[in-house]
């Protein structure tokens, strides 16, 4: 497969060759015909990503943290409040954002590898008066995964847009901007997400939906503190491709159009089984070496795990020694530094990348003087992975 290297931090995620091969490709002028399809299918792509039929995508250069930006700023006006549903770190990261802009904050923190309770969520919509509220569809610091079942309506209710952060997520978990939770208004109003993550093209991208209801709060605001940021400057241009606002990420787009492809031949129900069978495979084989998950099996995510330690390993020479064998995987944050990894199982990874991990893992713990049942490790993978296929 893809990089020589087993990439499994949580994003960048390995890169297919058939993607690099597209990335090649000699730039085009950004008004040329040619590019001007490929950004086309490109953005009709991600409006099948989203089923996002009655609004309007964004793809402009730039990380996951611009489509946070991109999703706040037009959305939430300098004095309105916005409700943060924190999961963990990147969680947060809106707090920051938003109060960059003006925004008043209030915050709902659930403990690092647990997750918040809706009941919660739904009454401090109740006396909050939010214009947006957002949720963190996979928090990159925990592993934590959010129930938009229960979340979505206890937000909707109150009348506040719904801002999701698929950052770890899209194409990976489902993000249905049609899907009715339970009543015809209670939908995701803006799912955002970046390349390099489940989507699996590298970094460069910064990627936004915006359902109707979110477009009608830009609609009616006069101005927005920002320029390259607004989307009202770039619905043309999304709308019609050959039009110049700010140059396109030529190369980047070829990258995301194959990617794209990738994961529409997949098939998204097929993509969401797989990484939903990786997640649980991965968790059950590392348990085998007594290498525990910060969550718990019901709020534990496809796309990445946080790994807690067991006594006695040190993480640095751990991490190390991993990354001598071609394996790389991320240190922990905040309290958790030191204490766990975290492994990302998302984008357009395989079984035998995973085979090969675990059997990493237990080789490292061996040369480190730990016991290690590695075949025993391998199987309860396979049987897991395979059992939820
Ligand atoms: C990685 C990540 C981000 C930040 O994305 P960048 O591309 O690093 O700017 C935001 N939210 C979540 C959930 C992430 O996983």
């Amino acid at each position: 497969m893809p990089n020589r290297e087993l990439l499994l931090i949580p994003g960048p995620t390995p890169v297919h060759d058939d993607i690099y091969k597209a990335l090649a490709g000699e730039t085009m002028a950004h008004t040329d015909a040619r590019f001007v399809k490929i950004f086309k299918n490109s953005l009709e792509m991600t409006r099948q990503l989203f089923n996002n039929t009655d609004g309007e995508v964004f793809v402009v250069a730039g990380s996951g943290t611009l489509s946070m930006e991109i999703a706040i700023m037009n959305t939430v006006a300098p004095g309105e409040k916005l409700l943060v549903v924190s999961h963990g770190f990147f969680s947060d990261r809106f707090t920051t954002l938003a109060k960059a802009f003006g925004i008043q904050v209030d915050t709902i923190q659930a403990e690092w590898g647990q997750h918040v309770d809706a009941a919660e969520v739904e009454r401090k919509c109740a006396e909050g008066h939010y214009k947006a509220v957002t949720v963190t569809h996979v928090d990159t610091s925990t592993g934590v995964v959010a129930n938009l079942d229960e979340l979505v309506p206890a937000v909707k209710k109150s009348g506040a847009l719904f801002i999701l952060d698929g950052v770890c997520a899209s194409a990976a978990i489902e993000e249905d901007m049609q899907k009715e939770y339970g009543n015809a208004e209670y939908r995701l109003d803006v799912v955002l997400t970046g390349s390099q993550k489940a989507i699996g093209v590298p970094p460069g991208l910064a990627i936004v939906a915006f359902g109707p209801k979110a477009l009608a709060a830009r609609e009616a605001r006069e101005s927005v503190l920002g320029y390259y940021a607004d989307i009202k400057n770039w619905i043309p241009i999304m709308q019609d491709p050959g039009k110049y606002y700010a140059t396109p990420p030529v190369n980047m787009i070829y990258a995301f159009e194959k990617g794209l492809e990738m994961v529409i031949n997949e098939g998204l129900d097929t993509r969401y089984r797989r990484h939903a069978a990786l997640g649980k495979a991965v968790r059950a084989g590392l348990a085998v070496y007594g290498m525990k998950p910060l969550a718990s099996e019901e709020v534990a995510a496809p796309t990445l795990s946080c790994i807690l330690y067991p006594e006695g390993v040190n993480d640095a020479e751990f991490r190390s020694k991993l990354a001598a064998k071609g394996m790389i995987i991320a240190g922990s944050l905040a309290s958790l530094a030191g204490k766990a990894f975290r492994i990302g199982h998302m984008g357009n990874v395989v079984e035998a990348n995973f085979v090969k991990a675990i059997e990493l893992v237990g080789e490292t713990l061996h040369e480190m003087g730990k016991e290690a049942d590695v075949q025993g490790a391998v199987n309860e993978f396979k049987r897991v992975y395979e059992g939820n296929l």
